[in-house]
């Protein structure tokens, strides 16, 4: 569904993504782990083009980006409608929720679909009312983010990206932002997109889950994939030194 090959990324003087080829198939999760600063959030935020390569290549759906090398250096889309289906096609879920505080859930849910898509709005509306059934939080629809648990927010902010029908959901680090009870519901909600044959890239402290719902686990070091394989492999034989260190303190 999605194929990163060669990306680079810098910012300044240091090169944070050095070189990574990656494809996600239809249907599969990925969770990428990796020590602070590895540069898991700059990988993501390249997929969607919230940060604009310096080099390679994006391939999304089968059609190539056509990304064009500015002055500075950076490569940018040349192509205005590509970059549009990209980004409503490719769903983001923020580790701080980022719903718009000035409306409800249902207005948060109903105003990319109406907005971006031209759903018309009766239809929006029953869409989202099945989807934040889904996430638990149907008596939640008229309420507003401030007066929401994180976990809800969260759970919002997910039924909101569901909304736009992604083809490939990126999360990073979803759980990190909330108090430790309230991790597993919003686990779980991930873990049912998982069983539903969601395509998703996962940035994850939660081990735990990272083993019981990834396909793959990605190992990030410095700006390469230093490991990667199945969960089971990674988890339990990890071939990398760098990997093997990082697993120790974190599982
Ligand atoms: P964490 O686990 O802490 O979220 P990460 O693996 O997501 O870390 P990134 O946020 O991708 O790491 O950052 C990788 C490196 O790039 C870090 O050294 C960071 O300081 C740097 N960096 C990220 N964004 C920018 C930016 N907009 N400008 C300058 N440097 C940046
Ligand atoms: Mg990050």
């Amino acid at each position: 569904a999605i194929e990163l090959w060669g990306i680079k990324k810098r910012f300044g003087e240091l090169e944070v993504i050095k070189g990574i080829d990656l494809a996600a198939r239809r249907g599969e999760v990925i969770a990428l782990i990796g020590t602070s600063g590895s540069g898991k959030s700059t990988l993501l935020r390249c997929i969607n083009l919230l940060e604009e390569p310096d080099d390679g290549e994006i391939i999304f759906d089968g059609e190539a980006l056509d990304l064009k090398r500015g002055r500075d250096g950076t490569l940018h889309p040349a192509n205005r409608e590509q970059i549009t289906r990209l980004r409503a096609g490719i769903g983001f879920v923020f580790q701080n929720f980022n719903l718009w505080p000035h409306m409800t859930v249902l207005e948060n849910v109903i105003e990319a679909p109406v907005h971006v898509l031209g759903i018309p709005r009766k239809r929006a509306i029953a869409e989202a009312e099945t989807l934040l059934d889904k996430v638990g939080l149907a008596e939640k629809q008229r309420t507003y983010p401030a007066f929401l648990s994180g976990g809800q927010q969260q759970r919002a902010a997910i039924a909101r990206t569901l909304a736009m029908h992604p083809a490939v959901i990126l999360l990073d680090e979803p759980t990190s932002a909330l108090d430790p009870e309230l991790v597993g519901e919003v686990l779980g909600v991930i873990r049912q997109l998982a069983d539903e044959g969601r395509t998703m890239l996962i940035v994850t402290h939660e081990m735990r889950f990272a083993r019981d719902v990834a396909h793959r686990v990605v190992f990030l070091d410095a700006g390469r994939i230093e490991e990667e394989g199945p969960p089971s492999r990674v988890f339990g034989n990890p071939h990398s030194e760098r990997c093997r260190a990082f697993l120790a303190t974190h599982l």
